[in-house]
């Protein structure tokens, strides 16, 4: 292996088993020819799709990391904790991923309701067949759907005019509390990192408080190199993970080969100076 720093770890990317449109199996091949040298599958509110890409991990040599992104609600923003290294069967964070997905289907119903109000019919039956996995029907299903429909060229217009806060199709939603999904995390043995915080709409004292809070729950480490960082949120926020003595993860957020800007294994390194999050999981890691 590389030394620490500038390992080709991507701990950050979702399969059929949440909103990505390839298999664990694929993903995990994908990585290996991409030259990643450390991958954690990090399914929406799921781990059902862990077995499986461990697996397919195993028989590839490829060492992995366990992982899910939790749906938080926090300061009346959706944020998201990704956990990794933690035992996927431990019956609390089990419990409160099933907790958690619960609301999925009847909001996707209201985002229907909300989109046939300006004339766009059957967006639940059309989100529906883009879904792998019954539980987890999310917009990122209702995007692939408008693009399909010609509403949208592509799903990235589609969240600028559809789904998100103040337009057509939004429904806002409560998910699990931050304090939770620390706990469910830490308890099973994880490690909890603050996803792509340079994606939120929260205030600087905001964004201070999601720190701080995460960080007295047991929360360990933030993503700095993230395929939704440009290059200043990397050094922004290698400094805040200076600023609160936290761990630095590094992840694509990988869907899809269509979708995504940045492939898996393709983002640069960690910057200097920072303890990467591996460092912390060693134990944990099924080489
Ligand atoms: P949900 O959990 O149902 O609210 O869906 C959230 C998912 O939508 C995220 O995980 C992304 O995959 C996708 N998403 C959200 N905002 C955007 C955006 N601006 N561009 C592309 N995808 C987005
Ligand atoms: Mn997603
Ligand atoms: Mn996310
Ligand atoms: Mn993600």
């Amino acid at each position: 292996m590389n030394p620490k720093n500038i390992l080709n770890a991507d701990l950050h990317c979702h399969s059929v088993i949440s909103d990505g449109t390839l298999t664990p199996e694929v993903l995990a091949a994908r990585a290996k020819a991409n030259g990643v040298e450390l991958w954690a599958l990090t399914d929406h509110d799921e781990v059902s799709g862990q077995h499986r890409a461990l697996e397919a991990a195993r028989s590839l040599g490829l060492p992995y990391l366990t992982g899910t992104e939790i749906s938080v609600t926090f300061a009346s923003e959706t944020v998201h904790i990704v956990g990794l290294g933690f035992d996927p069967y431990d019956a609390a964070l089990v419990q409160g991923l099933h907790d958690t997905r619960g609301g999925r289907e009847e909001r996707a119903r209201e985002m229907a309701a909300s989109l046939a109000q300006v004339g766009i019919a059957g967006a639940f039956e059309g989100a529906l067949n883009y879904v792998g996995n019954p539980e987890l029907i999310s917009r990122t299903h209702f995007a692939r759907f408008l693009v399909e429909a010609g509403v949208c060229r592509e799903t990235s217009e589609v969240f600028r005019k559809y789904l998100t806060e103040g337009k057509p199709g939004y429904v806002p939603h409560r998910w699990a509390t931050l304090k939770n999904a620390v706990n469910w995390i830490t308890q099973a043995q994880g490690v909890a990192v603050i996803a792509h915080p340079g994606r939120y709409n929260l205030t600087t004292n905001e964004e201070y408080a999601l720190f701080a809070e995460f960080k007295a729950h047991g929360g360990q480490a933030v993503e700095v190199v993230t395929g939704s960082h440009t290059r200043q949120e990397f050094i922004k926020y290698a400094e805040t993970a200076q600023e609160f003595s936290l761990a630095a993860s590094r992840g694509s957020d990988f869907h899809s080969p269509d979708e995504s800007r940045t492939d898996l294994g393709a983002l640069p390194p960690l910057p200097g100076g920072l303890t990467p999050v591996w460092e912390l999981l060693g134990h944990r890691i099924h080489a």
